[in-house]
């Protein structure tokens, strides 16, 4: 008679037969670091390519869902899910640089970008050097025989340009030089750079992919040689996603449409209501971004007859937050959080004073927000 298992021994082993676990509505969590193989000839398949997962930090099944599921809606070869933006940035750009190679990239970027091109990047022998894309000249000036590279953000943070990037992948070809954009501030729901010809495309999922602020993420999609090349670094550098959070952001990214509707909406309300505040000295709100809207960010220039730390006392409902992207406004302060790593005189460069204000805008009543960022304002007159 076959003995039984003792006590600890039955207590670990799973009771779940999988092969019966079928037509679940939604994508199950695969929870796990491993898979397991019912016997040899199903391991060396692995290796033979014919089964797809071995251990999760190569491979999983939510996070391959979702890269494929960015990559599509980017219409982009392939895509990648990584455990973050910036090593979503980081892999992207070590996909096309080796050491010895140059970068150019746009001087407006979100100041952690930033941080990585001019400090990080030098330890893994890539020199990078910053200019105005603003200036075709400057871009064209500052490429070199090394340069393997142009690196921008599709709407920049956080005064919002828009980059054109029809031109900067005409002068990437010309110069037979690959391009890659962020492109976390527009979605691909408003803009898709990879039809445009950009290689790479790159974003803090962490924003409005995910959309609810619970999930740190990043996304790459483009050439598929390229994604290849990052998907290496990301296992070799551990950088991987971990499943729940692949699906949460899959989970999050089935309303980005309806969001992005309903924030670009809104965030062109707020814009327009702004413009008729006096102490608001300048609104910053792009155009022509898509048919579909202009995006959800709104950053202001407060006058210097307002009280800052008033104002941020005033804020009643809207809460002063480090990030943007989710379904509440939330407000921001560039000079002390996403571009404190800038010095003072990279930030006086791209115009970061004090009085900039960068306004993440939700999906609430349109009339409320004004109303309240109204009264905030307001309350704050010195
Ligand atoms: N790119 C942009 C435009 C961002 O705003 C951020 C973060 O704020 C990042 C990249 C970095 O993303 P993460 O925080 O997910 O690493």
């Amino acid at each position: 008679m076959k003995k039984q298992s003792s006590f600890d021994t039955k207590v670990v082993h799973n009771k779940v037969d999988q092969t019966l676990v079928q037509n679940s509505k939604n994508t199950p969590i695969y929870q796990t670091t491993a898979f397991t193989f019912k016997d040899l000839d199903h391991l060396e398949s692995y290796y033979e390519g014919d089964s797809p997962y071995l251990y999760s930090r190569e491979r999983n099944p939510n996070t391959d869902e979702l890269g494929d599921s960015i990559a599509d809606l980017e219409e982009a070869e392939a895509g990648l899910a990584t455990s973050s933006g910036m090593s979503a940035i980081l892999a992207g750009i070590l996909s096309v640089a080796k050491p010895g190679d140059h970068i150019v990239a746009a001087e407006d970027l979100y100041g952690g970008t930033h941080k990585l091109l001019t400090k990080e990047l030098q330890t893994f022998g890539i020199d990078v050097s910053m200019v105005s894309f603003s200036d075709q000249r400057q871009i064209r000036d500052a490429i070199n025989a090394r340069t393997k590279l142009l690196y921008a953000e599709s709407i920049s943070n956080p005064f919002l340009r828009v980059e054109n990037l029809t031109g900067l992948v005409e002068l990437a070809r010309e110069h037979g030089i690959k391009t890659m954009v962020d492109n976390t501030f527009a979605t691909p729901y408003l803009l898709r750079p990879y039809p445009l010809g950009v290689n790479l495309v790159v974003h803090s999922a962490t924003k409005y992919i995910g959309g609810h602020s619970d999930v740190t993420c990043g996304v790459l999609a483009g050439d598929k040689d390229l994604i290849h090349e990052a998907t290496q670094k990301v296992v070799t550098l551990g950088a991987n996603l971990s499943p729940f959070e692949a699906w949460l952001t899959q989970r999050g990214a089935k309303t980005l449409g309806l969001r992005m509707k309903q924030q670009s909406h809104n965030a062109n309300a707020v814009a327009t209501a702004l413009r008729q505040n006096n102490a608001v000295k300048h609104v910053y709100y792009p155009e022509f971004v898509s048919e579909r809207g202009n995006g959800a960010i709104v950053t202001i220039e407060l006058d210097s007859s307002i009280d800052l730390d008033q104002f941020f006392k005033s804020l009643g409902w809207i809460k002063i937050a480090p990030t943007l992207a989710g379904v509440e406004t939330t407000v921001s302060y560039p000079v002390r959080t996403s571009h404190r790593a800038l010095s003072e005189q990279d930030r006086e460069k791209v115009g970061i004073t004090d009085y900039i204000i960068r306004l993440s805008i939700g999906i609430e009543e349109e009339e409320d927000i004004i109303n309240q960022l109204n009264q905030s304002i307001e309350g704050s007159l010195k």
